[in-house]
Order: C-alpha cells, then structure tokens, then sequence
C-alpha cells in the first residue's frame, strides 16, 4: 500500500492516538478475572471441612491448626481434605457455608443432638480464628467480613433429617446462627424425597408433603436460606413452587451436561430463574464429567448456566471436603482464581467474562438472594409462627420403626382421640 500524504498524516495522527492510548491498554491486558475477588468476596455455598473435624478430630479442636498446612499432617492425609486457612488466602475465598452435616444413619435416631455438635464445633472454628473468620448471620455482614479481610463464615445445615421432622428444631437452630439448610441430603426424610427417588421411574413419588410445604413456609418466616440441591426433581419443583422467597442450589450442577439425579434439569433451571434464585456449581468430579474432569469441565458448567438462563443465576459451590475426587486444576481451595481468570480470558470457545459477570459470579448474586430472604422474613414479621405437628401416618409411613425412637410418637396421633383414649381417665384419676 502507498500512502499518500494525507493518508500518512492519518496513519502518524492514529499511532500517536494508539501510543497516548497505551497505557489503558495495557493495564486491560495485565487484568486478570481474578482481580475482581479484591473487590467482591467469592462466596462458596458448600464446604464439608466441620465433617473432618468430626471424622479425623473427633471435634476436638485444641490441637487442631487450621492456619498449618495440612497436606503435610498424617493425620490428615485422606482423600476428602483440601482446605486449610493458607490455601484459603491463596485461593481468595471471601465467604463459606460451612456445613453442619450429619450422616443419613443419624436420621430417627440422634440427629438432632449431632447437628448441634456440628454447629458447636463451626462456631469454636471460627472463634478460634479471630483474624481470619468472621462469624455471619445477616447478609450486610458478608461485605463487613471482606472490608476487614476474613472470610465470611455462615453456617448450613444438610439434609432435613437434622430436624427430626420438628419445626422447633428449625427454629431453634436458626437461633443458634443457621442461615441455610439444605431440605434432603441422600436419604428420605418423612416429608420430602432426596435425589435417589429419580434413579428408578418404579420407586414411588412423594415429593414435598403438605406438612413438608409448612419447612419451607417457616424458613421463609424465619430468614432461612432454601437450599435444594440433594433433593428430588419433584422436590426441587415444589419447593419452587411452595418459597416466596428465592432459593439456592449450594451444590450442585447442570443435568444437561452430566445426567445424574444430583444435577438440575433445564426447566428447574428456568423455574429457578423466576424464582430469582442461584446454582452454585459444585466441582465434583463424578458430577461434572468423570474422574478425569478438568476446570474447564466446571467452566463448562458454569457458561451453561450463564448463556441458558443468565448470569444473574449462578455460582460456586465446590463440595471441597465433601467428596473424594476433584478435577485437574482445581485440586483444593487455593485453585478457585484460576476458574476467574480463565473465564475472562480471550481465545477459548467462550466469549470471555466481564468484570462486572465475575463478581455476580464470585458473591453478588448469592449476597442478592440472602438479602431477598430477609427482605421476605421481614415482610412476614406479622406472620404467625407455624406450630402444626408432623402428622402420625407421614412418620409412621416413612418408618415403621420410628416407635423405637420417638418416646412421645403418640402425641403426634389425632388429637381427639389421644385425649380421650389415654390422657382423659389418668387426669380424672
Ligand atoms: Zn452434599
């Protein structure tokens, strides 16, 4: 090409524009996506380490040390740990649900007792660690917890079977700081199926039951947090269908891309999104793809979300300590920036993230959906607290051998009769 010398002119006129415009340039090409986790905390729906606890430690805490590296203490080389306070700084996490969770064997027997053993044993964490934990109940304090540099600590119940199908559990341990439960982990509980139900089309069906409606009606009274991953497809759709607030998924991920019952349908998806709820996408391998998962199996997901229903909807909800296996290059808690800076890259088959998506991703979005449930808990402070009993057949039908268990089952029969046929004639007496 001849440049004539008004095209020379333009052409000098336009270097010297892309010389003075430089310096922006490169500043856009030295950001990372990561850099957004300065500016917003990156908040992890699901996190198992209080089961190791329980596991490893037996809860005993004195001669623990969260803030050593535990990849290199015997006691703690098993399959399921990967966190640990460094890892955590590495990997610029802001904000956890740790998870108080008790194992289905507990369900009609001592769950109860053992979900509090479990929160005990979160909340000694976290005052153990001053500096780096920061205890969390309200959803302002998330921000308040990043400001100062620690990671918001939230406390999650899994599984319903932790309530012993009573309400007052329920409102006793969001007194005791519970924010989130999540309604089944992988067992039945008498009012709501768990995800396994969906392995076999033979296995009878009851989804969320009309008293199981009434948890969902009283989270929402309270300010408890929904958290559906776990439970069954039907479940998943009435619990949507039952919440006036939005409800999460703290760990699970996309069925269109990896068919398991513990994966969330697209039109779940879609139902999540009207409900103005989040997926947080859990990284485990056996969910995600196979034992040779990659991140990009876990980005895989999270733009699937992103491009079926918006970037308003999505999260992280690693499962870290929770499970056996993770994908290469998301081996522990020091890995999850890289998930950021991927995604905000050019040159892969996404169109690469903005600055503004990240953060949605990273905390914004979950931080929305706890502010809209206090925003509801606060709109129903009217509301009568809900004190209707399970009904006798929805224990009695789930387990017959609930009668070794509940010392009191009777008082849950019909009222009428209950006072007539035993109580009456010992009062008289
Ligand atoms: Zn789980």
């Amino acid at each position: 090409m001849v440049l004539t010398n008004i095209n020379f002119i333009t052409f000098i006129g336009c270097l010297v524009l892309t010389i003075t415009a430089f310096p922006s340039n490169k500043k856009k090409l030295n950001w990372q996506g990561s850099d957004v986790l300065n500016e917003v905390p990156l908040i992890d729906g699901h996190n198992d380490l209080p089961y190791n606890l329980y596991n490893i430690e037996n809860n005993m805490l004195n001669n623990f040390e969260l803030d050593s590296d535990l990849k290199s203490n015997p006691k703690w080389n098993v399959s399921s740990s990967f966190t640990d306070l460094p890892r955590l700084r590495q990997g610029k996490l802001g904000g956890q649900f740790w998870v108080a969770y008790v194992s289905c064997n507990r369900n009609y027997k001592d769950a109860v007792e053992r979900t509090i053993e479990q929160i005990d044993v979160i909340k000694r964490l976290i005052d153990k660690y001053p500096k780096d934990l920061m205890y969390v109940t309200e959803a302002d304090q998330i921000m308040e917890a990043h400001r100062q540099g620690k990671i918001a600590s939230m406390i999650e119940i899994e599984g319903g079977h932790s309530l012993d199908s009573r309400l007052s559990s329920l409102r006793i341990f969001y007194e005791l700081g519970v924010r989130c439960m999540t309604i089944t982990h992988n067992c039945n509980i008498p009012w709501a199926d768990n995800n396994q139900v969906d392995n076999n089309v033979s296995t009878p069906k009851r989804n969320l039951t009309e008293w199981g409606k009434n948890v969902i009606l009283e989270m929402n009274r309270l300010g408890m947090i929904a958290d559906i991953s776990h439970v069954s497809e039907g479940v998943m759709v009435d619990v949507l269908a039952t919440s006036k607030a939005p409800v999460i998924f703290s760990h699970s991920s996309v069925y269109n891309i990896k068919p398991h019952s513990r994966n969330v349908k697209d039109h779940v998806l879609q139902k999540l999104k009207q409900n103005n709820g989040v997926i947080m996408i859990n990284f485990y391998s056996a969910y995600i793809a196979n034992d040779t998962a990659t991140i990009y199996d876990v980005i895989n997901h999270i733009n699937y979300v992103k491009n079926f229903i918006g970037v308003d909807y999505v999260g992280i909800g690693s499962d870290y300590d929770g499970v056996t296996r993770m994908p290469i290059g998301l081996e522990d808690v020091s890995k999850y920036p890289k998930i950021f800076d991927l995604l905000a890259e050019e040159g892969h088959d996404w169109e690469p993230w903005t600055e503004e998506e990240l953060k949605k991703l990273a905390g914004l979005n979950l931080i929305r959906v706890f502010k809209q449930v206090e925003a509801i808990r606060d709109s129903l402070i009217d509301e009568e607290i809900i004190d209707q009993p399970i009904p006798y057949e929805d224990v009695f039908t789930a387990n017959p051998n609930v009668t070794q268990c509940w010392t009191d089952l009777d008082k849950y029969k019909p009222v009428v009769n209950r006072f007539i046929e035993e109580f009456l004639p010992a009062e008289i007496a």
